[in-house]
């Protein structure tokens, strides 16, 4: 900090009246990065500032997103009243009559469709509370079989992957503690350093200590930066770029035959099926020349420990569970996990996007990661919420199938929590077309989001300064956020909402909780025995030991550091290998003459999701007030593009337009635009609807594409 500016914060603290601290945690990315507000009361004004706390994961440090989130939830624009639209405007109204027009509308569409004519989309951004809530709220109050969410669009690939190869899904199979000290390093399809910036310092002190990181990624990023070797792959063909991978440490035999026979199923089928390929193909479909992938091979097969890391590069694909699944198979091949300092994580995005993916807010799911389809399941969270198991809805369908179903006329009816589909999904013209079409759309949220703005209703929900809750980070580690800023206006938190909600319907008795705490408890019931076991976690411990690691299964149980030591969470106790194609069975788009170039699309450091916080934001909104289109210069000459020039990009699903940005270090092939805007800017305007078959993950990172300038310039 220059001298300066020191004066000036110095003679600032002169002034103030009185301070006030609030603990919280931030709203954004999985990192939870734990924080204070502070809020300072001046002669004639008050002032807040966001500082950073000391904490096992981000130790201190905040990133630019998190010393500025007390932005939005202070900002003029929150809704502080239900807001009924009536003639197209929106008029405030009392809660009383909200409650009321929510039991009449679900009354009349449910006697007139039946249950499943009302669905609920829910969030990865909410607390721990609210998804298992939301889940009960689905299958109770409103008896639907269609709740799903926007984990969806995000974690789903690796959720499947883990699952299928280990036996269960934590993001990470180790603490971060463990990364400083790995000797290789593989980050598929992740940008940390723009997503995750306070997880940064982990991976640089590895470095400092002599590990070898590879990056794969088709563009140079910060995180790129770090990287020794960087595989600049074509996007969408991480799948092979691992078979090649593969292909070399079996060759050169860097296996660890004694852990393959011990401990895992299937390898023999991978090794057979990973001889019939030829290098020259791979090549070829991935861009990444052959000594490159040798590198990569010798480094992490030779080298004694290793970690892989993936994130929604890999995922975000119609194959991404399957091109996780065989990155899993590089580590399994060489024994690099269930031991110090080896092992797998895959970098969730949202706030919460674990814990939010463990407790029933899926659409064949139940709490503590159980099966809505498994019958002894199905008994057990019947038990817990004292209902019949006969009348516990079966498995719906995932998020953008709901909106489908929307579209085709099923779902007549949607309950929205903290998400703006309408922006977030592929397909986004045709997403926007379905939501007009709901008889009835009741949205919680901070703003008047795009999607928002379609609703019949909007119930004014809390931010993360005013809402108590747990969240569960990147590493599996359930963390308390505490939450004393008062609220304005007329808001709720989700949770009483909900409980409100189930109230007016005759519900109540399944609702009756009066705190976040009282939830949690229900919830540790409720996912005992299972998968993700919270029942040793009370808020107690939470606030005495800063976070633990699940499956804690009892209250002496200190919680789970590193998992897979002795076993797998499949029945024998093993992992499974499956061979992997390098094609996709739902294919990926290619490039044709009329869509000559690959668009791939990602995040930038000063925004979150689809923008609605980060955009009300004064000072994120001017690091990034637009969106943008990074192009190789090379490519821009032969489209006669210049730098910072408005190009409309278009493919067979839509067009936008958006300002140019040259880069030396993206591929000549490809074009990379960010998913943080909305309207005439939003990228998911140009993204195909097909699905990954596996885990329903639309395919976001590879389109085909067509670009040109969109208006004449001129210069004064
Ligand atoms: Fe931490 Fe992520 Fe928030 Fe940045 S955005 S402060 S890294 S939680």
């Amino acid at each position: 900090m220059t001298e300066m500016l020191l004066k000036y914060f110095r003679e600032q603290q002169k002034h103030v009246e009185t301070e006030r601290i609030y603990n919280t945690q931030c709203p954004y990315c999985s990192m939870q990065c734990k924080m204070q507000l502070v809020e300072q009361t001046h002669v004639k004004r008050k002032t807040y500032k966001t500082i950073g706390t000391d904490n096992p994961t981000s130790q201190g440090r905040l990133c630019i997103k998190g010393m500025n989130a007390h932005q939005h939830p202070l900002h003029k624009d929150r809704i502080q009243y239900p807001l009924l639209k009536v003639n197209g405007e929106f008029v405030k109204i009392s809660w009383r009559e909200a409650l009321d027009y929510i039991k009449e509308h679900v009354t009349e569409i449910q006697e007139k469709n039946g249950a499943d004519a009302l669905g609920v989309y829910g969030s990865a951004s909410i607390t721990n509370e609210e998804a298992y809530l939301l889940g009960k709220f689905a299958r109770v109050a409103l008896k639907t079989k269609y709740i799903d969410y926007n984990g969806r669009l995000c974690m789903s690939a690796a959720a499947s992957a883990a699952s299928k190869t280990f036996g269960m899904d934590r993001g990470f199979t180790n603490s971060l503690q463990e990364i400083p000290f790995t000797e290789c390093i593989m980050l598929a399809g992740t940008n940390i350093a723009e997503c995750q910036p306070t997880i940064m310092p982990y991976f640089e002190k590895a470095k400092e200590n002599g590990a070898f990181i590879i990056a794969i990624d088709p563009r140079e990023t910060g995180t790129t930066k770090i990287a020794d070797l960087h595989l600049k792959l074509k996007p969408g063909s991480d799948a092979a770029l691992a078979n090649g991978i593969l292909k070399v440490i079996i060759e050169e035999n860097y296996l660890d035959e004694r852990f393959l026979q011990e401990r895992v199923n299937g390898f023999e089928e991978v090794m057979q099926y990973v001889a019939s390929l030829e290098f020259s193909v791979i090549e070829e479909i991935t861009g990444v020349p052959l000594e490159k992938m040798y590198q990569a091979a010798r480094m992490f097969g030779q080298r004694e420990t290793g970690m892989i890391f993936t994130a929604r590069g890999v995922e975000q694909q119609t194959d991404g569970s399957a091109a996780v699944q065989n990155f899993l198979n590089i580590l399994l091949s060489v024994g690099k996990i269930g031991k110090p300092r080896c092992g797998y994580g895959a970098i969730t995005g949202q706030g919460n996007g674990q814990g939010a993916r463990e407790h029933g807010q899926k659409a064949d799911q139940l709490p503590g990661y159980r099966s809505i389809e498994n019958h002894e399941h199905r008994m057990y969270i019947a038990d817990v919420w004292n209902i019949e198991e006969k009348d516990l809805p079966r498995k719906g369908v995932s998020a953008y199938e709901m909106i489908e179903k929307i579209h085709d006329g099923e779902i007549k009816g949607l309950f929205l929590v903290c998400s703006n589909p309408t922006v977030s999904n592929p397909n986004a013209n045709f997403v926007k077309k379905a939501f007009e079409k709901l008889e009835f759309l009741v949205v919680a949220d901070m703003f008047e989001s795009e999607t928002a703005k379609l609703a019949n209703l909007i119930l004014p929900a809390s931010s993360y300064l005013e809402d108590e809750g747990t969240m569960t980070n990147v590493e599996g580690r359930v963390t308390l956020r505490e939450a004393s800023f008062p609220r304005r206006g007329e808001i709720k938190h989700d949770w009483e909402i909900l409980c409100e909600i189930a109230k007016v319907l005759g519900k109540e008795e399944y609702f009756s909780f009066s705190s976040a705490e009282e939830i949690f408890n229900e919830l540790r019931i409720a996912s005992k025995g299972g998968i993700a076991d919270y029942s040793g976690i009370t808020y107690e411990r939470l606030r005495a030991e800063k976070g633990i690691l699940w499956p804690c299964r009892s209250l002496t149980d200190k919680g789970t550091e590193r998992l897979f030591e002795t076993r797998f969470a499949h029945s024998d106790g093993k992992a499974m290998m499956v061979p992997v194609s390098n094609q996709a069975i739902v294919p990926k788009a290619k490039i044709t003459k009329k869509y000559p170039l690959y668009l791939t699309t990602g995040r930038v450091v000063s925004h979150y999701l689809t923008g609605v916080q980060t955009r009300k934001s004064a000072s994120l909104s001017a690091r990034n007030f637009e969106s943008f289109m990074e192009i190789h210069p090379s490519t821009a000459k032969k489209y006669e593009i210049s730098n910072q020039e408005l190009v409309q990009i278009e493919s067979s699903y839509g067009r936008i337009v958006v300002r140019s940005k040259f880069s030396e270090g993206i591929r000549p092939d490809t074009v990379f635009v960010p998913f943080h805007w909305a309207d005439s800017q939003n990228v998911n305007n140009l993204v195909s609807e097909k699905l990954d078959p596996a885990c329903k993950m639309p395919g976001f990172k590879v389109s085909a594409v067509n670009i040109s300038p969109s208006v004449k310039r001129s210069s004064y």
